[in-house]
């Protein structure tokens, strides 16, 4: 099989490739910084980075690259956009767009009224609001069509009591995509309604989960008579998880995992080769640690054809199933086995998870990506999800 670029594509990577030597400013290049966060940051410098770095994408219509180019973006073929992501991750640029621009645009574009796409499309592409997604429950999560989340139709209003959990980043949100139950009664996964909720709105309260890397990107949301207009419903009264569920469609389409792992798996061979990473590892003299190394290098490849494949089949008009879990699964395992390999390889040092500590290889990176990719198997469906799916659509296993 060849997987060389034709005539067209090699023009469009370079295209890209050019755009990234030319305009990616120094902060990303040196992996600081978050782009989509700096965009609202304090810091003027961060503020300047992330506008520049804007500016650059949206004269190529690359904010949002998979929107239509009659809604802002770039119309990219999937073929388009696995190259600009590839080149994108392989040079260290930060992703393009957060949950607006790969989730909820997309879905508005498919489920919108015209007043809904005229009133958020825009601000999703200016970066001006910032969304997040609010389907987990504490009884709901794998199961999500048992959600509890009240919503009943109230004159113009829908008028919504409960709890969803894991919200990322919830606190930095301005707006939030929230399914609700509007019909109890009903069969489970159609009494659902999928609303847009401003978060200023009274009612609704955050409280933080801090998680065991120290960080804090979930929380807890409550809801307590919060009033959302009715003309925040998107799609139809209690045909709201088909809508949720185009958005997931859109979640789960994500393929950098075999750049991202390659990455920094060369960043890890590089450092080897060095004097201090010689003596923070004892990689030179045992075999078994080399031989990990090498077996994480054949799996990026194994993962780079899952993400082919996918893209191949997307490029043909074809929709991913049980594909996209293989794909998933894989690339979630992958990525703590990266982790844990990196980690094995600097032995005791792996301990110090302070980058800015001297003693720390690479900054402690594998330490923090370690405990940061635990969720990883969890979060988009858990890989206990995808192997069902694997085993029952894909292998047409019985099912239990
Ligand atoms: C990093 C991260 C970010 C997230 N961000 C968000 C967000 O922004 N918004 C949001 O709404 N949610 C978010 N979530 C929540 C996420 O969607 C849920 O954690 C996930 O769906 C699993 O649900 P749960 O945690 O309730 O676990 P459960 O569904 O309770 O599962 C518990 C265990 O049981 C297993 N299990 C469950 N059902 C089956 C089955 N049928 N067969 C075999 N095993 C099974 C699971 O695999 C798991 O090991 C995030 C999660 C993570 C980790």
């Amino acid at each position: 099989m060849d997987w060389k670029d034709d005539a067209e594509q090699a023009a469009f990577r370079q295209q890209v490739r050019t755009v990234i030597e030319e305009r990616l400013p120094e902060r990303y290049r040196r992996g600081e910084g978050e782009w989509e966060r700096d965009r609202r940051s304090e810091d003027a410098s961060a503020r300047d980075a992330a506008k520049a770095w804007g500016d650059a994408l949206a004269e190529q219509g690359w904010f949002a690259p998979h929107w239509p180019k009659e809604y802002g973006g770039a119309n990219l073929s999937p073929m388009e956009q696995f190259i600009f992501n590839q080149e994108m991750a392989s040079h260290g640029a930060p992703g393009v767009g957060g949950q607006g621009v790969k989730q909820l645009g997309p879905t508005l574009i498919v489920h919108g009224t015209p007043e809904q796409k005229a009133e958020h499309l825009p601000k999703i592409l200016s970066g001006e609001v910032d969304w997040r997604q609010g389907y987990s429950e504490p009884g709901a999560g794998s199961d999500l069509a048992s959600l509890q989340t009240r919503a009943i139709r109230d004159g113009d209003d829908f008028v919504i009591n409960g709890q969803k959990i894991w919200t990322s980043l919830a606190h930095v949100a301005d707006w939030l995509y929230v399914l609700t139950r509007t019909d109890p009664d009903a069969p489970k996964h159609r009494g659902i309604s999928f609303l847009l909720v401003d978060k200023a709105t009274p009612g609704i309260s955050i409280r933080p989960l801090v998680d065991m890397s120290y960080r804090h990107h979930f929380n807890e949301v409550f809801f307590e008579d919060v009033r959302v207009p009715a003309r925040n419903l998107v799609g139809d009264e209690n045909r709201g998880w088909y809508v949720g569920m185009t958005l997931l469609d859109f979640e789960r389409s994500n393929i950098t995992g075999a750049v991202s792992s390659r990455r920094t798996l060369d960043g890890l061979r590089e450092y080897l080769k060095t004097e201090d990473g010689q003596s923070k590892s004892a990689v030179g003299r045992t075999e078994p640690l080399r031989g990990e190394i090498a077996d994480r290098y054949i799996e990026t490849d194994v993962m780079f054809n899952f993400s082919f494949r996918i893209i191949s089949m997307q490029n043909r008009g074809l929709i991913p199933n049980y594909e996209a879990s293989t794909s998933k699964l894989f690339a979630s395992e992958l990525n703590q086995r990266v982790a844990r390999t990196g980690t094995r390889v600097f032995g005791l040092y792996s301990n110090i998870l302070d980058r800015a500590d001297a003693r720390a290889p690479l900054q402690s990176d594998f330490t923090r990506t370690y405990l940061s990719s635990v969720s990883a198997t969890i979060a988009a469906g858990t890989s206990e999800i995808q192997r069902n799916i694997i085993a029952t659509r894909g292998l047409g296993l019985p099912r239990g």
